[in-house]
């Protein structure tokens, strides 16, 4: 057993008893971009089941081998997704968690339709409003989330986000957990290695961790 995913496992336990939610409600993203699937497999045989990949083709070159061999695992899109990968992306991810201007979503949506193979999708949001990052502003997610769903009839399930690197996670947690609630949304995407605990204080119901499950990446 790598005690690296045991001890990311059990941190979250913590946290979620100690939100006084039930433990099912946080789920783990393993963040596996850039690990070879050598140790993406090792992480596999210790049961974790559902993932992350931050790039198309980075994900086609380790992941249908990896599906072969365990058929019941999951794979999230986390990175960004040019609208020209989008009928790969369709084919090979399970969840599109990075959903993050008009023209991806209706990129999106056709695509789906024309293969008939309908992903959950997050919206991202860009909490911090930062020019260098993705997202949704949040004063146009309501806006954005009713177009997706009404208009382009695209399975949102959640939001997600990437809070400013060098600020207190916190406020911008409790942004997005309110940007959900208010849209009815039930999933929730936000928390890394450095702070899932604090994400699961505010309302995480899926977590994002890397670093702390398989090392730091060269
Ligand atoms: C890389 C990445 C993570 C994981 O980051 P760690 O700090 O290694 O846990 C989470 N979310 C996104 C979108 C990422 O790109």
């Amino acid at each position: 057993m790598s005690s690296l995913l045991v001890d990311v496992q059990s941190r979250i336990a913590a946290a979620t008893l100690q939100a006084d939610r039930a433990l099912e409600a946080v789920r783990l993203v393993a963040v596996s971009k850039t690990k070879p699937a050598d140790e993406i497999r090792t992480v596999l045989i210790e049961g974790q089941r559902l993932f992350g990949e931050n790039r198309v083709q980075e994900a086609e070159a380790k992941w249908p081998e990896l599906r072969a061999e365990f058929p019941d695992a999951k794979v999230h899109l986390i990175g960004p997704l040019q609208t020209n990968k989008v009928k790969q992306a369709v084919a090979l991810f399970d969840v599109i968690e990075t959903v993050d201007r008009p023209k991806l979503a209706r990129a999106l949506a056709t695509e789906m339709q024309r293969s008939d193979r309908y992903l959950d999708c997050l919206v991202q949001i860009n909490v911090g409003e930062e020019d260098q990052k993705a997202g949704i502003a949040p004063g146009e997610a309501d806006q954005f989330i009713a177009l997706c769903r009404n208009e382009l009839k695209l399975p949102v399930i959640g939001l997600m986000c990437i809070p400013p690197a060098d600020e207190e996670p916190a406020p911008y947690f409790a942004l997005l957990a309110k940007i959900a609630a208010r849209n009815d949304l039930a999933e929730i995407s936000m928390g890394m290695s450095s702070d899932f605990e604090v994400a699961i204080q505010f309302g995480a119901t899926m977590v994002r961790v890397g670093t702390a499950i398989f090392g730091t990446r060269s």
